[in-house]
């Protein structure tokens, strides 16, 4: 037999295989239970979270001549032919090579004609929202008064695209992404039955890149097998995923923290000579900080999505930082990001990027400001001259690279309410 994709060999056939989707695979169950079926159906969401999938499993359980408990049964000759694509029942248009008016009066007249050996004829439009507005309003007029025997299930990435008039007469159903926990256990499964050896540290950073998607996923899995073959090691599935060590991250973590220059710019260096993607590495320069703030914020580890020996490193990294720190340092890179689409020079972005982190100061809160002018080193203060907005800044050390706005004047206002 041909060799086949992961994706494509281990697509969910049944909805209790569909992973991550409970939600809807038991209402449209449900519904199948009770016969109310819905002449539209909506599924939006991210790629590759099973809409297809669940389009497909639906449509087989509708027109299965053998459905076993809302479920298809996947033998019948009715599902035998969704499964492989030659149903003339059950069509898969692709929304965006067919978004003109033509394609979908077309459609229109293809609607009219009852099922063949089939108790539906099902329309499944992938991408729907790149129809043409014309194509909308034609597809509307059937959507108002669609024939018994038609069923629409719409597959979107962009709701937000699709006129109102047309999700209002939809079941809409919106599929989630998938936990990481639950992409690592299926992956898992298909490493197993594939007999590859690989740990559940490279599986996890599989998933974490896929960002919630099963499909990506097992692409991703797929690649790294290609490459290592029946073994996969870390280090080669670091290289092949392109993902930076954790190790990296902590590293320039600290020199930030120590507004180290000189190491900050010979990292920035190293990253643009080794080929890393700038992108990738502020996205994930984003995420070892916001994993720092969830560690320093709740006290614990278990809500980060890391390996357990990387997870034990952060709450050492927690204490050195304060949160409206890391709440600042997220907000540098986020712009970096933001503005590294249209700068010209990435080295020159990167490098004011991480000195810029550097240079940042620690936060100094009021309260801090307002202890430092209680202490007795302070109490002959007042006998001074009333200092300037400047002096006092600069007498209590500010660490800030902001001019003195707001705080140094309840500074100034304190100290002058001094005996
Ligand atoms: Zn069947």
């Amino acid at each position: 037999m041909s060799y086949q994709v992961i994706s494509r060999k281990y697509r969910p056939q049944r909805f209790d295989e569909v992973i991550g989707q409970s939600h809807i695979c038991v209402t449209l169950q449900n519904a199948l239970k009770n016969d109310r079926i819905s002449h539209a159906y909506l599924f939006t969401g991210s790629r590759g979270i099973g809409k297809t999938s669940t389009a497909r499993i639906l449509a087989k359980s509708l027109n299965c001549t053998d459905q076993k408990e809302h479920n298809p049964c996947n033998v019948c000759r009715n599902c035998v032919e969704i499964t492989t694509g030659r149903s003339i029942d059950v069509l898969e248009i692709d929304g965006a090579s067919n978004r003109g008016i033509d394609q979908i009066r077309d459609l229109r007249e293809n609607v009219k004609y009852p099922p063949t050996g089939s108790k539906y004829r099902i329309f499944i439009i992938d991408e729907v929202h790149m129809l043409t507005k014309e194509a909308f309003n034609a597809l509307l007029k059937t959507l108002e008064e669609p024939p018994e025997h038609v069923i629409f299930i719409f597959a979107t990435t962009e709701p937000l695209k699709i006129p109102a008039t047309i999700i209002s007469r939809c079941q809409r159903y919106d599929f989630h992404r998938i936990p990481i926990a639950k992409i690592v256990a299926h992956l898992k499964t298909i490493a197993e039955q594939e007999g590859v050896k690989i740990t559940d540290d490279i599986l996890m950073l599989i998933a974490k890149k896929a960002e919630g998607g099963m499909r990506d996923a097992e692409s991703l899995l797929d690649q790294l097998i290609a490459f290592s073959g029946q073994e996969i090691i870390i280090s080669e599935a670091r290289k092949i995923l392109s993902l930076i060590d954790y190790e990296f991250y902590i590293e320039i973590g600290n020199e930030i923290f120590q507004n180290n220059k000189k190491s900050l710019l010979i990292l920035a260096g190293k990253i643009i000579d080794d080929g890393i993607n700038i992108a990738e590495f502020l996205s994930g320069l984003s995420e070892h900080f916001r994993n720092i703030l969830i560690a320093n914020t709740t006290n614990s580890v278990d809500m980060l999505d890391l390996p357990d020996n990387v997870k034990s490193r952060y709450p050492e990294e927690a204490k050195k930082w304060q949160s409206g720190d890391l709440l600042r340092l997220i907000k540098i890179i986020s712009d970096a990001q933001i503005n590294l689409r249209t700068s010209l020079n990435h080295r020159m972005h990167l490098e004011f990027t991480l000195l810029r982190m550097g240079a940042m100061h620690s936060t100094v809160t009021v309260e801090e400001i307002l202890n430092t002018v209680k202490t007795p080193a302070y109490a002959n203060i007042p006998k001074q001259p009333t200092p300037t907005v400047k002096e006092t800044a600069d007498l209590f050390q500010i660490n800030n690279s902001e001019p003195p706005k707001k705080e140094p004047d309840l500074v100034t206002e304190s100290v002058a309410a001094m005996p």
